[in-house]
């Protein structure tokens, strides 16, 4: 197929050039539906909060219903808490911190811990199920990365549990206390799993919100603790929106706060917490840069740049939504990139053959409907396919821009969508200088030939997490976290035990 020329920089064009791909011409052959089943669960038509190790009415009786993305239908009710039920689950998560889990033994800390992680493994497939059910991410990805990770968290923690002698040596780790945790939607249970996780095994107790538009799985989490019989109150679970969460993180017996979300969220945390002298680690937003060069495995990296945008909808705070090609191969790259969406199945998330699933939310779909526009509006050649889409649900096509501009929105806001920015560089210095320029400093992609190149442009770039000749891959063991305004702190590996300890010199 050809592709129609992209336009030459620099030279007054009109104003749009859209290019659609026509279903005929979309994936090479199509797949008989293969949906993932889920008669053998129930979902209830209503949820409880779970604290202090039962399941309670909210005070004031409010309810939210939460959606299935992909059809718009409702999947049940869940409470959402008010200031005194945030009261009382940091009362039960108290009461546990001082009664049993300070001072329970490590090793009964670790085996807690395994029991939890054993449990997800045994119920991965339901979990994934109503992880794409809730989430809208495509069934592969929740049943072969979320799910198994949030296992795989829980696994690594039990582990540090009885040794954290060793994790800091000469230093008598202890724990802060009563943690709030609060979570975005992207990765329902997996940001579960990273912040209660090493708040366990350091011996703190949790209070955890979920995202309102996602809360299932962490319900779903709740009852496998209670199963697990852990001392009740040691993880209480609080659906809710915004105003929960903000109940919570102001507070006043909370130890800590952990919050994964947005900037402009984050922001206001960092200032309450602030004003109460209150520990914080904040896991914020990204616009994470993919660098090319010519001399790089162009089918190897293609991919890695679909991997890194397009699957999961562009939900995902590392995603690579800004491209860096180098200029001797920007029309190479862009050809590749232009056949291989064109094979993007986008469906029902719970189809296994499908790439990118439903947007989130009726919000998110016009925040990223708002961008794209304005990508349109700068003038830039929009690449999309025209696949056809399910009448109900919310759902964007797989999209990228070439010729952007490092000035253009589509270049420094935060997408969170399946929308990719193509831009080119010359030289390896201006590769660096392009990639961080953005006020976010989450992640970031080389790809080369060359390792010497790979580490040295590594070492120049503002990212926390910088992955070689590969994309958007993740270890319970290494640390993730953000530079500038993608928050402090880091989650993962030994570092992730270090927002959830005080840190005291062994006295002689
Ligand atoms: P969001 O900030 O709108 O919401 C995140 C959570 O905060 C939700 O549970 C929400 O109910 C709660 N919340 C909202 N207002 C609050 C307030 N005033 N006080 C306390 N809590 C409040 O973000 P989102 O739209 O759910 O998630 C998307 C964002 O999360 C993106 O910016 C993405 O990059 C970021 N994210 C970052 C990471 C990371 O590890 N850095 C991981 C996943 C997502």
């Amino acid at each position: 197929m050809k592709r129609p020329k992209t336009r030459a920089k620099g030279k007054n064009v009109p104003a749009v050039t859209r290019v659609t791909l026509a279903p005929s011409d979309a994936a090479s052959w199509q797949y008989a539906p293969a949906p993932e089943t889920y008669d053998y669960f129930k979902i209830a038509p209503r949820y409880g909060l779970f604290i202090g190790g039962k399941w309670v009415a909210p005070k004031d009786g409010r309810r939210f219903p939460t959606l299935n993305p992909a059809t718009e239908e409702v999947l049940t009710h869940v409470a959402e808490a008010g200031p005194a039920d945030v009261d009382r689950a940091i009362k039960a998560a108290r009461n546990a911190y001082e009664r049993y889990w300070r001072r329970c033994s490590p090793q009964t800390r670790a085996k807690y811990l395994f029991r939890i992680a054993r449990a997800i493994t045994e119920r991965s497939r339901e979990l994934a199920v109503l992880e794409s059910l809730n989430g809208g991410k495509p069934i592969r990805e929740s049943r072969d990365v979320d799910i198994p990770l949030a296992a795989a968290h829980f696994f690594y923690y039990a582990g540090w549990a009885d040794k954290l002698e060793w994790a800091f040596p000469n230093r008598h780790p202890e724990p802060l206390g009563v943690a709030g945790q609060i979570i975005p939607w992207n990765f329902p249970l997996l940001m579960a799993a990273w912040k209660i996780a090493p708040a366990l095994a350091c011996g703190n107790t949790v209070v955890l919100k979920p995202a309102e538009t996602t809360p299932l799985t962490a319900l779903w989490l709740a009852e496998i603790i209670e199963q697990a019989d852990l001392p009740p109150g040691v993880v209480n679970v609080i659906t809710g929106g915004g105003d929960t969460g903000a109940a919570l993180v102001r507070h006043p017996d909370l130890d800590k706060v952990a919050f994964t979300g947005s900037t402009e969220v984050g922001k206001q945390i960092a200032i309450q917490c602030a004003r109460l002298r209150r520990p914080v680690t904040l896991e914020l937003g990204g616009k994470a840069a993919n660098i090319i060069f010519e001399d790089a495995p162009m089918d190897q990296a293609v991919e890695g740049i679909i991997n890194g945008i397009f699957f999961n909808q562009g939900h995902v705070c590392c995603a690579g939504s800004r491209l860096l090609v180098q200029e001797s191969a920007i029309e190479l790259v862009v050809d590749k990139l232009y056949r291989r969406i064109q094979s993007l199945r986008v469906g029902p998330p719970l189809d296994k053959n499908t790439d990118v699933g439903a947007i989130n939310s009726k919000a998110q779909l016009a925040k990223i409907d708002e961008l794209a526009r304005s990508g349109e509006q700068a003038g830039r050649p929009r690449y999309q396919t025209e696949c056809a889409l399910p009448s109900r649900g919310y759902w964007f096509r797989p999209t990228f821009f070439t010729e952007v501009a490092l000035s253009d929105r589509i270049a420094q806001e935060e997408i969170f969508g399946p929308v990719l920015s193509v831009m080119t560089f010359r030289t390896p210095d201006e590769a660096v200088e392009k990639a961080n320029n953005t006020r976010y400093g989450l992640s970031a992609g080389i790809w080369t030939d060359k390792g010497s190149k790979n580490f040295k442009i590594a070492a120049q770039l503002r990212a926390g997490v910088v992955w070689g000749n590969t994309f958007n891959k993740f270890d319970p063991s290494s640390a993730f976290g953000g530079y500038k305004e993608s928050g402090f702190g880091r989650e993962g590996g030994i570092f992730g035990l270090l927002p959830y300890v005080k840190d005291r010199w062994r006295s002689a």
